[in-house]
């Protein structure tokens, strides 16, 4: 397009009723202000568009000059003309693919956009990407691309060369949406604001166009959100229940924006090379769960690695943000008293992590029904010093006034940064050059990982990871001594002179969250060598920077070994994830564990070490060699007593209430080739499961136990199916149901029961461990709830209690760290108990706010961090009932349960990482659990083995079990007479 026709077209009349700035609001504005008319002359508005801005307006407060009217084009397909309807219509929202679609006809119909696609999702949809900038700017793209890389790297970029940068290079601002499915406003108001940016000529979007380059992905999940349209139009067009939006992506839902730091899930992935090859000056992540708009500044405590110029950014941009909404008049927009600031685990962490700008929004829900009354308490309306201008207590709420109130304030943040570009910049590049500094200067010069320890299949996965994201990563060229550290030729070097020296820093780091703080928003401990059990040794000695090395080109390898000769392979246990894979990738291969540790020609063996009779040496050594294991071949099997590993049938249930945490089990399974069978819980109701399953996998479902129960109530006429249809054609991918109400009920529960007396193994985790505990289905064990205790998402220490379970194979030391978050805390009959649930301690002002006036709340969506309820008076009454009926599946009171981890027997000795008060309610209570039950097992963990794609170093505990399934009792100590 090469003008921009009309300008003079738009009669003086028409232009004043169209005039973006009210009357009302010109007296109230100040300062910069936009207005329709440009350098050029007046712009022809987009009549009929201006007017259903305003028709669909709920609120005459929410808007402001920059987003009340829209300018027409000749050339470029508004969204009215492309839909047949704006953003903000009630009733109506946009599938993924079909915005992508809009976006690749604005980029074809404008040269002042450009269109590409990030990369595929796990269901093979595409994540893309809009860039806006003015018509040279596009043009030159990849010489600003440049500009950005040279100042990521002060290793080859002068001072002066920087200093150029920053007067003639721009900034990239990178807005997304869309990561959390049902937020549907941010997608919708994207749509607007790129046509917006493209055509509109008043000062203000041109000074944004020309200093600037704007890149856009407008839906992130884009898996999700075709399913959240299609679960909106169903309600709509059949006026029965919505299905609740089960499953987002194929792994996880709310979670995909807690993947920053594991980086399992496609769509992280994509977004981390995007940052990673873009290098964006600010990154910007729009949520909805507030009330009308947060700006992310964070309540602190703020995570220790930051640079302070990002904490000062945060501020700078938001209280700009703030003001030039109040200064229209336009209520509810704050920030400070929601969210921490502390993991970095979200998305948009994946720009700070490498001295970016990240940051986000959550603004009033889009809908896109209308709220003919959206009323809000107290605690959110006050007037606090971080919300001069509150949400009114109550107020017509619907999705024009979503659009408007975050397409403004995201314009006013963006005008800011292109009108100070060159502080942008060059924060940007003092961030970086710190990083490489505080390296130089210590006290931390390196990170050494030791290639040749215990798990070195996991270890190389640790570097391939960091690797991934854009961390360098050096071998040593031969051994040497600095300082504390003693590294070996072959070593791998973490160099802390590099600009991606945060985000190692922030993964590397022992976090310690004072439990006075606010409450936390998340994990609070996340230290990434202890969740995967690897060994890491932090150099405080400067001489390690000259030492020789050579930095990693591609993806570490670990080339495993064969040695000695004869028929009979011995394969180290390490722990090393890779062992699962071997195993599965030869099911028909007979392979027998070893029950205790042993010693063969030299090498001693830690019991549960595959031994393989017979062996077909060149069939398995390619897949010893790719996947890293050390084997040795040996003349005659090791005197140790042995029990064969045999491939279980494994059947894996999930709960259609709730399907989020089970994803990352799944990922587990899925990642080193273990085969499931997936079905719901309502299916347990069938019966028959120990003819079909040998171990059924049931992960973390959350809520209370009286939820596991019920499943989703069966509230309303209609059975709400969740299934691909002709008008939900996105379902279904994972698994259907004609009705997911109902949950596996007592029936369901009392098959488990068979299923186990029979002789299955029942695997549980987290909050279902407890159910089953709640339901006395795990004869022994109870469940408390220690008021005083305090333990958000933290690493603490799990003492190995018995070596000789084939739960606990492998793990060669006394203890390991483990990731615990709160509940379920165990109380076992057997075993050392520590102060039962009765201990009080002295009361504790934990996850209070320090403003109590502001306490936040969840307006939509739903809050991972709510710990399970304790269970009310009538489940308890029901539990014991329950407990009544399982006599005849073989519940034994009294029964002893094989407790093969629990706490240390000290509170001072728990913490490694995190926070925690309150340790001594949890002194000696069992992290893992065997319970017998008739001919079956029951293994509980209140640890959570398969976090987040973090705790690499406890899977084993969970694939151990699958292994051993039916010889579980291995190496039990004799009853005492
Ligand atoms: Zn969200």
């Amino acid at each position: 397009m090469k003008l921009w026709p009309g300008f003079l077209t738009l009669s003086l009349s028409l232009l004043l009723s169209m005039a973006p700035l009210t009357r009302a609001q010109s007296k109230k504005a100040s300062g910069k202000t936009a207005t329709a008319v440009s350098a050029g002359g007046p712009q022809k508005m987009d009549v009929e568009y201006t007017r259903l801005i305003r028709q669909y307006l709920q609120d005459s407060r929410i808007t402001t000059e920059l987003v009340d009217h829209m300018p027409a084009s000749d050339t470029v397909p508004s969204p009215l003309k492309f839909f047949g309807r704006i953003p903000g219509t009630p009733g109506e929202l946009t599938y993924a693919k079909d915005i992508n679609r809009y976006y690749e006809a604005l980029a074809a119909a404008s040269p002042r956009a450009k269109f590409w696609k990030l990369g595929q999702t796990e269901e093979g949809r595409d994540q893309v990407l809009l860039a806006i900038a003015d018509e040279a700017t596009i043009k030159d793209l990849d010489k600003y691309k440049g500009m950005l890389a040279a100042l990521t790297d002060p290793r080859r970029t002068t001072e002066l060369q920087a200093q150029q940068i920053i007067k003639t290079g721009k900034p990239i601002y990178w807005a997304n949406s869309g990561i959390h499915s049902p937020e549907t406003g941010g997608p919708e108001m994207l749509i607007e604001l790129a046509y917006r940016m493209i055509v509109e000529e008043t000062p203000f979007i041109q000074s944004i166009r020309n200093n600037m380059i704007f890149l856009i992905t407008p839906v992130i999940e884009v898996d999700g959100r075709e399913k959240q349209v299609d679960t909106y139009y169903y309600g709509k067009k059949t006026g029965k229940q919505r299905p609740p939006l089960m499953y987002w992506g194929k792994y996880v839902a709310h979670d995909n924006n807690r993947d920053g730091m594991g980086q399992y899930l496609k769509l992280t992935q994509n977004i981390t090379k995007g940052v990673l090859d873009w290098h964006p000056t600010v990154f910007h992540d729009l949520h909805e769960a507030q009330s009308y708009l947060y700006v992310s500044t964070g309540t602190g405590p703020y995570n220790n690695s930051l640079d302070p110029i990002q904490v000062n950014e945060w501020w700078l941009l938001a209280e700009t943000e703030v003001m030039e909404m109040a200064k229209r008049n336009v209520p509810g927009v704050w920030t400070y008293g929601f969210y921490d600031g502390w993991v970095p685990n979200y998305l948009f962490w994946i720009a700070i992590t490498h001295n970016s700008f990240g940051r986000f929004y959550e603004v009033q829900s889009y809908g896109p029904d209308i709220n003919e009354n959206l009323r809000l308490q107290q605690t959110v309306t006050s007037r606090e010093w971080y919300r001069p201008n509150p949400p009114l207590s109550s107020i017509k709420w619907g999705p024009r006034n979503n659009t408007n109130i975050q397409e403004s304030t995201l314009l006013f943040a963006m005008h800011q940064v292109a009108q100070n570009k060159e502080l942008y910049l060059e924060n940007y590049w003092m961030k970086n050059k710190r990083s490489v500094e505080k390296g130089r200067e210590g006290p931390t010069y390196a990170w050494v990982i030791p290639a040749a320890q215990r798990r070195r299949v996991d270890a190389a996965d640790m570097v391939n990871a960091l690797r991934a994201q854009g961390v360098e990563v050096h071998v040593a060229g031969s051994a040497f001594k600095a300082g504390n550290a003693e590294v070996a030729a072959g070593d791998y070097i973490v160099r802390a002179d590099q600009p991606y020296r945060t985000l190692a820093d922030m993964y590397f780091s022992v976090q310690n969250y004072p439990p006075a703080n606010p409450r936390p928003y998340d994990d609070t401990g996340w230290t990434m060598q202890y969740m995967r059990n690897i060994k890491l040794v932090t150099v405080n000695n400067r001489s390690v920077l000259d030492e020789p090395m050579a930095m990693i080109d591609s993806d570490v390898k670990v080339r495993g070994r064969l040695e000695g000769s004869g028929t009979t392979l011995v394969i180290d246990h390490t722990t090393d994830n890779a062992l699962m894979a071997f195993r599965f990738k030869h099911p028909a291969v007979k392979m027998f564990a070893a029950e205790d540790d042993f010693d063969l020609n030299g090498h001693k063996f830690r019991a549960g070490a595959f031994v393989i009779p017979n062996a077909d040496a060149a069939a398995l050594r390619p897949s010893i060699q790719a996947l890293g294991l050390s084997a040795w071949a040996a003349g005659a099997a090791p005197s140790v007593k042995t029990h064969e590993m045999e491939i279980p049938r494994i059947g894996y249930v999930h709960a259609w209430q709730r399907t989020q945490d089970e994803g990352w089990v799944r990922a587990a399974l899925d990642t080193y080739g273990v085969p499931y069978a997936y079905f719901s819980d309502q299916r347990l109701r069938d019966g028959n499961l120990r003819a079909k399953y040998d171990v059924i996998i049931y992960p973390h479902v959350g809520g209370n136990s009286q939820s596991h129960l019920t499943g989703i109530p069966k509230i309303g006429p209609d059975p709400v199916p969740y299934k691909k249809s002709d008008l939900t054609p996105n379902l279904g991918a994972l698994d259907q149901s004609d009705d997911i109400r109902g949950g596996m009920g007592m029936d369901g529960l009392a098959e488990l029961a068979k299923f186990v007396q029979d002789g299955g193994t029942l695997i549980a985790e987290g909050s279902s461990a407890a159910f089953l505990a709640d339901y006395g289905l795990a004869s022994g064990v109870s469940v408390d709830h220690p008021a005083a205790l305090f333990a958000r998402g933290s690493i603490l220490r799990g003492m190995i209690t018995d070596r000789k379970s084939p739960i606990t194979y492998g793990y060669d030391g006394k203890d390991l760290p483990v990731y615990f978050n709160q509940d379920p805390v165990f109380n076992a009959s057997a075993g050392p108990v520590g102060f039962g649930g009765g201990f009080q301690g002295g009361g504790s002002p934990l996850g209070q706010n320090v403003t109590p006036n502001a306490v936040p709340v969840h307006i939509s969506g739903y809050d991972e961090n709510s710990p399970a309820a304790p269970p009310t008076p009538s489940q308890a009454d029901e539990a014991a009932a329950m407990r009544q009926q399982l006599r005849a599946f073989g519940f034994v009171e009294g029964a002893r349960p094989r407790v093969v981890m629990q706490f240390p027997a000290n509170a001072n000795d728990m913490l490694l990482s995190g926070t925690l008060a309150g340790g001594q309610t949890i002194v000696n209570r069992p992290l893992a659990l065997d319970v017998e039950l008739g001919k079956g097992h029951i293994v509980m963990f209140a640890l959570r083995p398969f976090w987040r794609w973090q705790t690499q170093g406890t899977y084993f505990l969970g694939f151990n079990t699958i292994l051993n399934w039916n010889h579980l009792d291995a190496g039990k100590p004799e009853p005492r007479p």
